[in-house]
């Protein structure tokens, strides 16, 4: 494996250098993570198993489950996908390029390593000027997933993807911190009527504006062993800090009283509690460590913050036992995938 990982800092002055460094390793079937708008993707030529392999091996991803194809041009949508519904179209239109994947009909030349073997994949099309130079400049469309090591809470900046996995790909691209802060949502266009699958930057009023009817097809719960699911994602533990992660959900005022209550019991037991914490509910109590969602009302703020903050209060010099989150983000639009990977962080959901 890579005993080294480039680290390749991009800015105005290097921009077309940096670029051009990191697709000629994409060419050669090399890693390369790089920003998108939503969380930091590991980039592969997404029509070469040989370099998807790496992706898998890197973040020890299960083979079965799929990675989304990163486009730049919709000539591009072309080569990989078929049997695309007016609907898909009207929402690349609205939402592309933005954080809306589409499940579509594929084409055989998307390797089976890519789709996991089925006979759909997903697509998207970043809103991001680095993500988008790099998938011109490598000349093939890039399987990226998260650029973390599996089941870990997902990347926002170049230095999360360093502590995982430097070491285990080829280069990483430093664009600096994230806009939107979770993953894009992913949307299944293949039957009649389009089926969420991941709720994530795109809100699901903004897709009922434009399709009228959708189903609800994710789960905020792990699902258990042998269950049937349609994402083969769903099935793995996600987004998890080392540190036992408590969630409290509930109106603001309840969750305060509940946290404060839950502070002072693990104290009790001399452990050290940490905080991811709302603005309005940090006025009220606190503990070891404090990490800011921001504003209960702004779930953009929260989408920001969730994954950094769940990886600082996971951080070896914070000396944390337990972190206790707040839940009482307004669950609206990006909010819903906020509440998302919270519930699927937490080792412990307590309704206030
Ligand atoms: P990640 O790239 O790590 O954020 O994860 C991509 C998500 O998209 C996972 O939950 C996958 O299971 C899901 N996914 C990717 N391709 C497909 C597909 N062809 N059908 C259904 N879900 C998919
Ligand atoms: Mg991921």
């Amino acid at each position: 494996m890579n005993s080294k990982t480039l680290v390749l800092k991009i800015g105005k002055n290097n921009f077309e250098d940096t670029i051009s460094r990191a697709a000629h390793i994409l060419k050669q079937g090399g890693t390369v993570a790089f920003p998108t708008e939503t969380v930091y993707g590991l980039g592969a030529d997404a029509l070469n198993p040989d370099a998807v392999r790496k992706i898998f091996e890197a973040k020890g991803r299960p083979a079965d489950n799929p990675l989304i194809v990163h486009i730049a041009s919709m000539d591009s949508l072309d080569k990989i996908a078929t049997d695309i519904s007016p609907i898909a179209f009207e929402l690349m239109d609205a939402f592309w390029p933005g954080p809306l994947t589409l499940v579509l009909k594929r084409k055989d030349v998307v390797p089976d390593i890519t789709t996991g073997g089925l006979d759909t994949v997903a697509v998207r099309m970043p809103d991001n000027p680095v993500a988008l130079a790099l998938i011109r400049e490598a000349g093939t469309p890039l399987a990226a997933p998260s650029a973390n090591t599996s089941g870990r809470p997902s990347p926002t900046t170049a230095g999360h993807v360093i502590s995982d996995l430097s070491g285990r790909i080829d280069a990483v691209i430093d664009g600096g911190a994230v806009e939107v802060g979770v993953e894009s949502t992913v949307l299944d266009v293949t039957s009649d009527v389009p089926v969420i699958l991941r709720p994530g930057g795109v809100g699901v009023e903004e897709i009922r504006k434009h399709v009228g009817e959708v189903v609800i097809g994710y789960t905020d719960q792990a699902v258990g062993e042998g269950e049937v699911v349609r994402s083969p994602g769903m099935k793995y533990t996600h987004y998890s800090p080392k540190t036992k992660v408590v969630l409290v959900e509930g109106d603001g005022r309840a969750v305060a009283a509940k946290m404060s209550e839950l502070i002072e019991s693990y104290s009790e037991k001399n452990m050290r509690v940490g905080l991811l914490i709302t603005d309005e509910t940090a006025g009220h109590v606190s503990a070891d460590e404090m990490y800011s969602l921001g504003k209960r009302d702004v779930p953009e703020d929260a989408a920001r913050n969730l994954f950094a903050g769940l990886r600082y209060l996971d951080g070896r010099d914070v000396n944390i036992n337990v972190i206790i989150v707040d839940g009482s983000v307004k669950c609206d639009g990006v909010g819903v995938a906020v509440l998302n990977r919270l519930r699927k962080a937490a080792n412990e959901l307590i309704e206030a």
